[in-house]
């Protein structure tokens, strides 16, 4: 109840002093049976993408599960119906909100560097190459992830939390337009593999909407990896298999294509650790705005960003733009699996007010210079620009998913492979793709980047699962697949429902614009209608993008009322289940 007062308080004073800057867009029917974008109800909820996979994180529930146990049950889940954003050779990050406790942690699961990598591995490397190969191929994070999870924070096996991923794996589940156009996307690269073509392109052509499609090599895998545990992925039989496709990847004879093997050992396996990090955390307008820290990037650029929003005197699209075009340029500069990212500083209201002054009623230069979070803020200080680094390319891949449950724990979940269809190697006979997350490297040369590879170290990420609280208790959960865009389309998100007073559903389908300091910003045709040419007059210039995110969420309505929202149209549209309609 007071939550639900606070948020209405806020968005009632703000939009009224604010330049409204983004209309919903119409919600358009759901393309396919089962998909839901919002529920409203009780007991817990769940939006994905899919409906498999929102289905599995119920069935987990209504048995007596928490968030954690049906997060990664959706997870596995995703790995059979969404195999080529999410699966268990990738990784992920996942914000946790304990309610016994009334504690956030956070779980990183990011694929690793081989210890045999250095900074120069990837100079020289073409980035088309370095997308379909075995040197992209990070040491997978989302097994020790799944078990470091259950065991700190879940109340099943990961035996049994595979089980829901297992049956649709072996059922086999509905082939949609996305499953089909993603696999057409990928058939030029998939067919030049023995094992991704035999799994994939069945008969030589991607399985055609509507068919069924059944995975039982990955239901099998899954059911090992049920008994035998981790150990079989991290040293075991299953990383031996792993570490050889990477070394010498199951080219057809007689392809043309260059596949660069990979430097991974089985020793690398081995040593791999998910590790329980500190949340980011900033305060916005009144609430608690938790976060993934390094080596993602996304809590501390959202905060940032946000803290710089809360320093100017109104928040329009301009603004929002803004914001995200000086955090980015900080986040170039700072942020990475690097020792000392000035974290405290990034996320510090001093830093914010410095930056904030930058923001004048034109389009700051580009590139936007950093700033120096070194502790001490005065008055505006125009950095460098040839201090500037560029944000690189990243691809919108990646899938995100929000879980709650009855005792209303919650869970934000980014999993993914990187590229759609990560390097685009199967490993033979066992049912599951490799991920290319390496290739989220600065491939240099780049003296001083943050992001440069090195032995064991993980790739700087964008994947920003985000949990807001007000007064300590859970109001609304976020996140969203799209490499750097993931981190605006949270940032738009949470501006347009605490600031421009957008429901959580409003707020989703509104929209989208990304501005990540690059000389242009990317938008999708709603906002260019709306605010292109306001917009260019204040120096801004635009190129369209037909649909950047894929958000999922849920928020916290008040008296144990839960909303769970999905997409209602990007990618065809997401699932959004809740327990029970009556408390
Ligand atoms: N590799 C990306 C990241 O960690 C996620 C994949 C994507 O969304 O492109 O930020």
């Amino acid at each position: 109840m007071i939550t639900r007062r606070l948020v209405v308080s806020v968005a009632g004073v703000l939009t009224g002093a604010s330049v409204l800057f983004v209309q919903p867009a119409a919600a358009s029917p759901p393309q396919t049976a089962g998909r839901e974008p919002v529920a409203e109800g009780y007991g817990g909820a769940v939006s994905t993408v899919d409906p498999d996979a929102s289905r599995a994180a119920l069935d987990v529930l209504r048995r007596g599960g928490n968030a954690m146990d049906a997060a990664v049950a959706a997870a596995a889940t995703l790995g059979v119906t969404e195999p080529y954003s999410a699966g268990l050779a990738g990784g992920g990050f996942i914000v946790y909100y304990d309610a016994r406790h009334r504690r956030v942690h956070t779980v990183d699961g990011r694929e690793t560097a081989p210890r045999a990598m250095t900074a120069t591995s990837l100079e020289g490397v073409p980035f088309d190459d370095a997308v379909t190969s075995g040197l992209s191929a990070g040491v997978p994070g989302s097994v020790a992830q799944w078990e470091l999870a259950l065991r700190r924070f879940g109340t099943i096996s990961l035996g049994r939390a595979l089980r829901p991923a297992i049956e649709v794996a072996s059922r086999g589940f509905t082939v949609d337009q996305t499953f089909h156009d993603q696999t057409a996307a990928n058939a030029a690269r998939f067919k030049d593999f023995t094992s991704t073509a035999r799994l994939y392109l069945p008969g030589g052509a991607p399985p055609p909407v509507g068919s069924v499609f059944r995975n039982p090599e990955l239901a099998e895998t899954y059911r090992q990896l049920g008994s035998r545990g981790g150990s079989w992925l991290y040293g075991g039989r299953l990383g031996s298999e792993i570490v050889a496709t990477v070394k010498n990847p199951p080219v057809v004879p007689g392809s043309t294509r260059t596949v660069r093997p990979g430097l991974m050992e089985l020793s690398d396996l081995t040593a791999y650790r998910a590790i329980e990090r500190p949340p980011t955390k900033v305060t916005y307008r009144g609430m608690d705005v938790y976060g993934m820290a390094p080596p993602s990037s996304g809590g501390s650029t959202v905060g940032e960003a946000l803290n710089i929003l809360e320093a100017l005197p109104k928040v329009g699209a301009h603004e929002y733009l803004e914001a995200s075009r000086l955090a980015f340029a900080d986040r170039g500069r700072y942020v990475g699996d690097i020792p000392g990212v000035p974290l405290r500083e990034l996320l510090s209201d001093g830093f914010a007010k410095e930056r904030a002054c930058l923001v004048g009623e034109r389009a700051i230069a580009h590139p936007a210079a950093p700033g120096d979070p070194d502790g001490t803020y005065g008055p505006c200080r125009a950095a460098t620009p040839s201090q500037a680094t560029p944000t690189p390319a990243e691809g919108p891949e990646t899938t995100h998913l929000v879980v709650t449950d009855r005792s209303g724990n919650v869970a934000a979940y980014n999993i993914t492979i990187e590229s759609t269809g990560g390097n685009g190697i199967v490993v033979p006979g066992r049912g599951f793709l490799l991920n290319n997350e390496l290739t989220d490297f600065t491939f240099g040369p780049a003296p001083g980047d943050p992001n440069l590879p090195g032995p064991g170290k993980r790739p700087r990420s964008s994947m920003a699962p985000t949990i807001v609280l007000s007064g300590g208790r859970p109001l609304l959960a976020v996140g969203s697949p799209g490499g750097s865009t993931i981190i605006t389309t949270v940032l738009q998100i949470l501006v347009n429902r605490w600031d421009l007073g957008m429901s959580l559903p409003e707020a989703l389908a509104a929209p989208r614009a990304t501005q990540r300091n690059t000389a242009q910003t990317q938008a999708e045709q709603g906002f260019l209608d709306r605010y292109g040419a306001e917009l260019t007059l204040r120096g801004h210039s635009f190129t369209p993008n037909p649909e950047i995110g894929a958000a999922t969420a849920v928020e916290f309505l008040g008296g144990g009322r839960l909303q769970a929202v999905a997409e209602p149209t990007r990618r065809g549209g997401g699932s959004a289940l809740v327990v029970s309609g009556r408390r």
